[in-house]
């Protein structure tokens, strides 16, 4: 566990998404982090990588764009924008905390592990790095709500790092779609899990050819047991969840022991 509380005026804060270099998440995600401290620095993808996970670029060269020197875009994954950040880019001072997003969307549930914004803070954790996934949950053709986001972060990054956590433990932290005074509370809540699969949508191409599309998935609306992250933003609170590392199911490795050890 790193020392709390973290000093978030002196500290040195790294800030990343998967959206990419542009995205309006990602300067809510700058105002936040400078609200607390000029030392903020900036990795992320050149391009948009929601739906990346944890994937790292082995079988091409990354290049990186110098915007200014606290601004860098890569041309890979949000995993390989904080590693290059903490190995290159920050010269030798490793950053007290890593800020992922605003992610544009909710990564609740079972898209924990297909979001390149959660994989950004399990990348820094795993160097050592505390740090925190935001999302802001939205619906679909209407405006996002940033300020939502924007004016809820800074407290919950201060209640967060006023406390503390394991080293192999970060938080994913995502925000209701409604207008920031509409939020009715913060819930520490757990990973729920999504009654839905994705949908693969197949189409014609102009040539004859077959393609298909990943498309949204198919439910019957949020799944609602209570303790979940589902639940917290269905009610219209932030949720928080701490995640670990670690996937190892505790009781049915118990379980393994005893049958076959
Ligand atoms: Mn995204």
């Amino acid at each position: 566990m790193f020392q709390p509380p973290l000093d978030l005026a002196k500290a040195r804060i790294l800030v990343t998404n998967d959206d990419g270099i542009n995205a309006p998440g990602l300067k809510v995600l700058e105002r936040v982090a400078r609200s607390f401290t000029s030392d903020v620095w900036v990795v992320a993808p050149e391009t948009e990588q929601s739906g990346a996970g944890h994937s790292l670029t082995l079988s091409r060269p990354l290049r990186h764009r110098r915007l200014s020197r606290r601004r860098h875009a890569v041309n890979g994954s949000p995993t390989d924008c904080v590693l290059f950040a903490i190995k290159h880019v920050l010269g030798g001072r490793q950053p007290d905390l890593v800020l992922s997003g605003v992610n544009r969307g909710g990564n609740l549930g079972d898209d924990v592990t297909y979001s390149g914004t959660v994989a950004a803070a399990m990348e820094a954790t795993l160097l050592g790095v505390p740090s925190i996934a935001f999302s802001q949950v939205l619906a679909p053709d209407q405006p996002v709500h940033w300020g939502t986001a924007e004016r809820h972060a800074p407290d919950i990054i201060r209640l967060l790092t006023g406390i503390g956590w394991p080293v192999d433990v970060f938080m994913n932290v995502n925000f209701p779609n409604l207008p920031a005074d509409g939020v009715t509370a913060t819930r520490f809540v757990h990973q729920g899990r999504r009654q839905a699969d994705n949908s693969l949508v197949g189409l014609t191409d102009p040539r004859g050819h077959r393609y298909y599309w990943i498309g949204a998935p198919v439910d019957g609306g949020m799944p609602r047991e209570v303790d979940t992250d589902f639940h917290a933003i269905a009610e219209g609170a932030v949720a928080v969840t701490p995640l670990h590392v670690d996937l190892t199911h505790a009781g049915m490795l118990r379980k393994l022991r005893e049958t076959f050890g």
